[in-house]
């Protein structure tokens, strides 16, 4: 963890924004190029991040800030990190569509939220990333892949939980998470990402459209083998806890427009008709396999890209 992570977190337990930093680990880093910055900025790998207003403990292991409700189980072991199986099978590549309209937002300060394995952090075009997880066996890997960015902040934390300031990003970014999560905690997660943007900032999130059309064509499609059963995306056993029709995000404040999910797209190499078909899904979603819900999005920053 960066020291000047600090500035974006708050206490969960009590709402505190004035937390501070009790290092047991830290190092400067070597490969710093100005003197200035050699001293200022510093990584700190072991030690905790401490609310004085409740006392609570957020611990950081391996660089990463834990910053749950419960930590009791959270030791300073790596077995800490071991994935379960679930984990081990989980891969989210990126949609085209969505990461092309991702590298259009040129910002001070983006939020990803739940961001898995990072398949979008190389999208984000701002100066600072701020990306968290409930997973530390993901973020772990996120800082492998990334390297230790001085520009990108990682934290362990809960999407229903989120520990950061009010008004802290001008991008807010949430892919294939929303349908996680029940129906009543979509509109307060929605509630807390209007909270953490900044004016005139921007929120981009992407579900998977349960259309009637859409339906019938995934099952279709996998009655045809191009999906496995697991990989049929809407079945509630698969974790998916709320459906949404464009009717939905429009409901929760989104623009909607949509475009052709990475599965679909992987399974079916149809090239250039793809293209097309993201063209037919931007304008007409409900035609689309997954939905896009955007806020704050004015047509200067989404030019036409077709
Ligand atoms: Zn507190």
């Amino acid at each position: 963890m960066w020291r000047d992570a600090l500035n974006y977190i708050t206490c969960i337990s009590c709402g505190n924004p004035d937390m501070y930093l009790k290092e047991t680990f830290f190092r400067f880093e070597d490969d710093m190029t100005s003197p200035e910055q050699k001293t200022s900025i510093e990584y700190i790998d072991e030690g905790f991040v401490v609310c004085p207003k409740c006392e609570k403990e957020y611990p950081i292991i391996a660089g990463m800030p834990v910053l749950l409700e419960d930590t009791k189980g959270y030791t300073f072991d790596i077995d800490f990190f071991k994935p379960s199986s679930e984990h081990l099978s989980y891969s989210l590549e990126p949609t085209k569509k969505i990461g092309r309209l991702l590298q259009k937002y040129k910002v001070d300060t983006a939020l990803d939220v739940a961001c898995g394995l990072g398949a979008y952090t190389s999208y984000f075009a701002c100066n600072t990333l701020v990306s968290f997880d409930i997973s530390p066996y993901f973020i772990m890997k996120c800082i492998e892949k990334e390297g230790r960015d001085s520009g990108r902040h990682w934290f362990v934390a809960d999407v229903m939980n989120i520990p950061f300031k009010n008004d802290s990003f001008d991008l807010i970014f949430a892919s294939s998470i929303l349908e996680h999560l029940e129906p009543h905690e979509v509109k307060l997660a929605i509630g807390k990402f209007n909270s953490l943007l900044r004016n005139e900032g921007i929120i981009q999130i992407d579900v998977p459209n349960n259309s009637r059309t859409q339906d019938l064509l995934r099952k279709t499609m996998t009655h045809l083998g191009f999906y496995d059963d697991d990989e049929f995306v809407d079945h509630p056993e698969l974790g998916h806890h709320s459906l949404f029709l464009r009717k939905d995000l429009e409901k929760l404040g989104f623009d909607v427009h949509g475009c052709i999910g990475w599965v679909t797209r992987q399974k079916l190499p149809l090239g250039v008709l793809w293209e097309f078909y993201d063209l037919i899904g931007w304008y007409l979603p409900s035609l689309a396999g997954t939905l896009i819900g955007l806020k704050g999005v004015t047509n200067r920053e989404v030019p036409n890209d077709h």
